[in-house]
């Protein structure tokens, strides 16, 4: 039986990992999976519910219903059924999400979400960053993305409505500094680059760019043919 298609992008916060893998999925003829939408939306629900205990937390996921249901290409997050895309973005969950990810049963919970999708789309794009390293460590290709603090704060406000002057800009990169140091440094599946990963620093490239470069390693493994 041939292996499923897999890619893993992993890399740290606002390096373009979902806008890069839906677009290498859509090429690719493959589903794409954001797994660190799956983490905003158990945050999401502990913030709601005032839950901080970890099995609580995952109890109250499961009771929630968040499941991963095809768009399109898009294997998008839900709750009992409804789309919560749009409000797992807020600064809230954000600023909680990198707490409620280093538990070590959340992490297991989403990792069965992950892999059961996955094995139903028999092959995908997944971003986030532990892909390569825990979740897929025989994925067929894995890439780390990188761009400097400065270029992912300016990427992520870029997506925002709002004046950004030199002080937001300090302060956004600040704040992505920081979910990465914590990210980093947690014990469970920390954000690092799998040994054998590429990894691509973006910095001076183009979405479009970026896209080509992984499409060409695709085809190099085999992942574009049939
Ligand atoms: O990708 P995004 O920035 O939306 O991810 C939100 C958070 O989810 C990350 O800061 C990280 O704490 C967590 N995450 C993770 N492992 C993944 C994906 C995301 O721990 N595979």
């Amino acid at each position: 039986m041939t292996p499923p298609k897999i890619v893993a992008i992993d890399g740290p916060a606002a390096s373009g990992k979902s806008s890069t893998a839906s677009r290498v999925a859509m090429a690719l003829g493959l589903a794409h999976i954001d797994s660190g939408s799956l983490y905003r939306a158990v945050t999401w629900i502990a913030i709601e519910s005032q839950l901080d205990l970890p099995a609580a937390i995952v109890a109250a996921a499961r009771a929630r219903r968040i499941t991963l249901d095809r768009v399109g290409a898009e294997l998008l997050v839900h709750a009992g059924g409804k789309p919560i895309d749009e409000v797992i973005r807020g600064a809230d969950v954000t600023a909680h999400v990198s707490a409620v990810s280093a538990m070590p049963l959340v992490r297991n919970w989403v990792n069965d979400v992950l892999r059961g999708a996955v094995a139903k789309s028999g092959g995908a794009v997944v971003d986030g960053r532990d892909i390569g390293t825990v979740v897929f460590p025989g994925a067929r290709l894995k890439v780390f993305l990188t761009a400097s603090p400065a270029t992912r704060a300016k990427r992520r406000l870029q997506q925002r409505e709002g004046e950004v002057d030199s002080e937001v800009l300090a302060s956004e990169a600040s704040l992505l500094e920081e979910r990465d140091r914590r990210d980093s440094s947690r014990a469970v599946a920390p954000l690092r680059p799998s040994a054998d990963a590429v990894v691509l620093d973006t910095t001076t490239m183009t979405l479009a760019e970026q896209v080509a470069q992984i499409l060409a390693l695709a085809r190099e493994r085999g992942l574009s043919e049939g």
